[in-house]
């Protein structure tokens, strides 16, 4: 994907790295590097704020531009971490610890065919009784080493 990149700065199509949006078009951002298998949350501030479950990927934030956030607004989820959704179609969209220099990314926000797979679920144990597990394997807290981020190619 980022080997077909274009030189042109006004290039914003296909080759320019892989773009996202919520539904309502007010936050639209752009991944140029990396990207990491996409990794399902059970835990319950996930499902408080999907409405279901976490399925997501995760990048760089040097790789990770916002093209637009006129509607991103952020919520400080715990002392060390926040999530970024949109307030006009309510868009579950970011997660971040900070300092971490990763962004978390939720995986149905990502426009067209992205080349992810799914990894794993975390955090099983705080599913909610009313869905089965997908058949994939669970680990009961974060693994992020399982699956990590590959490093940035620049
Ligand atoms: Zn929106
Ligand atoms: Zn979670």
């Amino acid at each position: 994907m980022a080997a077909g990149g274009s030189s042109d700065p006004e290039e914003k199509g296909a080759g320019a790295g892989q773009r996202g949006s919520c539904l309502c078009g007010g936050v639209v951002y752009r991944i140029r590097g990396p990207m990491r298998a996409v990794i399902e949350c059970h835990c319950t501030a996930c499902r408080k704020t999907t409405g279901h479950y976490l399925a997501a990927t995760q990048a760089w934030t040097g790789d990770f531009e916002l093209e637009t956030a006129d509607s991103l607004r952020w919520y400080a989820s715990g002392p060390t971490s926040r999530r970024g959704f949109c307030d006009r179609c309510g868009a579950t969209l970011f997660f971040e610890f900070s300092g971490s220099g990763k962004i978390s990314i939720a995986a149905g926000s990502l426009d067209g065919r992205t080349g992810l797979t799914t990894a794993f679920g975390i955090y099983a144990d705080d599913k909610g009784d009313y869905y089965d597990l997908p058949d994939r394997r669970h680990f009961p807290a974060a693994s992020d080493n399982r699956a990590p981020l590959p490093p940035r190619e620049k």
